[in-house]
């Protein structure tokens, strides 16, 4: 799906990581850097795949925002589904609990992962993300994320 390709190409460019030389975006599962851009997966988290699926084309083009996407590792893949929790606690941390709770109520469709329902506040997402996956946290203080404040989903 060619939006899939346009949006893997933008999360790499607003995710690139300084720490590493030459910049490029860290895996949201294992922390590492990620190879290059054709091989890296992406991983929807809020909405899976098979929520949109038997919908309309323009509809299940709506789950491919950067809200709902990760680049990872193939190899890493396996890990994102088994668990759900520091996937989305990841983005919360990007985006903040409202404007992601802003984006789902637009949805057509029934989003499966309630994180508002589970607790997993912007507090808990934090303590989540520092202790598990401290590398997503950092990227909020890099000045990529101050450019795409405001910026579309
Ligand atoms: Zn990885």
């Amino acid at each position: 799906m060619a939006n899939r390709l346009g949006l893997k190409a933008r999360l790499w460019r607003e995710r690139l990581s300084y720490t590493v030389n030459p910049p490029r975006p860290l895996c949201d599962v294992c922390g590492e850097p990620l190879g290059r851009l054709g091989r890296a997966d992406l991983h929807e988290s809020i909405v899976p795949r098979r929520v949109a699926m038997g919908w309309p084309k323009e509809q299940r083009g709506l789950i491919y925002v950067a809200y709902n996407c990760h680049l990872l590792h193939r190899k890493c893949h396996k890990q994102a589904h088994a668990d759900p929790d520091l996937m989305v606690a990841i983005q919360v941390c990007r985006y903040g609990f409202t404007p992601l709770k802003v984006w789902v109520d637009t949805l057509p469709f029934r989003v499966p992962y309630n994180w508002w329902h589970r607790g997993l506040d912007e507090r808990t997402a934090r303590l989540m993300v520092e202790r598990r996956a401290p590398w997503a946290w950092l990227e909020r203080h890099d000045v990529s994320m101050y450019g795409r404040q405001g910026g579309k989903w």
